[in-house]
């Protein structure tokens, strides 16, 4: 619930925490088998790595849940978004992240991106083949300008 977030939280969607630059591991979700990101403004530090691994290993962690608690080491320095659910697709920022695999936004099954939406957007995310056959579209962001001066097409091979 949105009005529940703790303050520092609503905070870092203001400043812009949630950036694939920022997510710092990636967790699992026990329920859905998604992974859902961690973030943290600044860099880890290779112990703190191993001991966020080793927390993520033996956390059970769900969507929206507290990965981090209040007296944990990580506390502050870490965060997952609060206001996720199992139902949600998987975090845009997770793609631009080093984390990232071709796993389908929806689902988290293999996906792949559509060559078609790609040639009118730079962001298209993946989607696996239940999900196309679904109906659903691949998610999209950062439309090509409609009007930008192109140079001449590169001969395809
Ligand atoms: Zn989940
Ligand atoms: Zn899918």
């Amino acid at each position: 619930m949105i009005g529940q977030l703790p303050f520092q939280l609503k905070q870092a969607e203001e400043t812009g925490l949630f950036t694939g630059q920022k997510v710092r591991q990636v967790v699992e979700c026990q329920e859905c088998g998604k992974p859902r990101c961690i973030y943290a403004n600044h860099e880890l530090t290779s112990r703190q790595e191993t001991k966020l691994v080793t927390m993520i290993s033996e956390d059970q962690y769900t969507c929206g849940g507290p990965l981090i608690e209040p007296g944990d080491a990580f506390y502050g320095v870490t965060q997952c978004r609060l206001n996720i659910t199992c139902g949600d697709s998987i975090e845009m920022p997770y793609y631009s992240s080093k984390f990232c695999q071709e796993i389908c936004c929806y689902c988290g099954e293999p996906g792949e991106r559509s060559a078609e939406k790609l040639k009118s957007y730079k962001t298209v995310l993946p989607l696996c083949s239940a999900c196309k056959s679904k109906g659903f579209e691949p998610s999209t962001a950062r439309p090509y300008g409609p009007k930008k001066p192109k140079n001449k097409p590169k001969p395809k091979k």
